[in-house]
């Protein structure tokens, strides 16, 4: 999609730092990161947020999680622990309209999710 950061980060037009990457899903670092490890997994296709997944795209949202696990476990956190999170529209204060997941880790992240 136009001026879609993260299209443009999907189809290279924008470097990052790629962790992970197959036909349907990347995995970047975050640029911004909120721990020693942040990285965010994104679907390559644009989907704005959750309220975007259809049926037809579940079995992609579900293979998100396996990537998840195994990204984990390559940067070391699979077993201290990390958060996922994926912001939806405005109260979550999503900023980048692309539906991604952020895996959150490294250290001691506390109980609070939310203000
Ligand atoms: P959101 O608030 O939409 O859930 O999170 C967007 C995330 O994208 C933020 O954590 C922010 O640091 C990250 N981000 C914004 N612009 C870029 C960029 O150009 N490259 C990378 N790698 N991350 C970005
Ligand atoms: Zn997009």
């Amino acid at each position: 999609m136009e001026d879609c950061l993260f299209c443009k980060i999907v189809n290279k037009e924008i470097p990052s730092s790629i962790v992970y990457e197959d036909d349907e899903i990347l995995a970047f670092k975050d640029i911004n990161p909120a721990a020693p490890v942040h990285i965010l997994v994104v679907t390559k296709k644009h989907l704005e947020s959750i309220k975007n997944i259809k049926k037809e795209d579940e079995i992609l949202i579900g293979r998100i999680f396996t990537v998840i696990n195994n990204i984990a476990v390559e940067q070391g956190i699979a077993d201290s622990g990390y958060r996922v999170v994926t912001n939806s529209g405005r109260d979550s204060g999503q900023e980048v309209k692309h539906l991604h997941f952020h895996i959150i880790g490294g250290k001691e992240l506390g109980s609070k999710i939310c203000k």
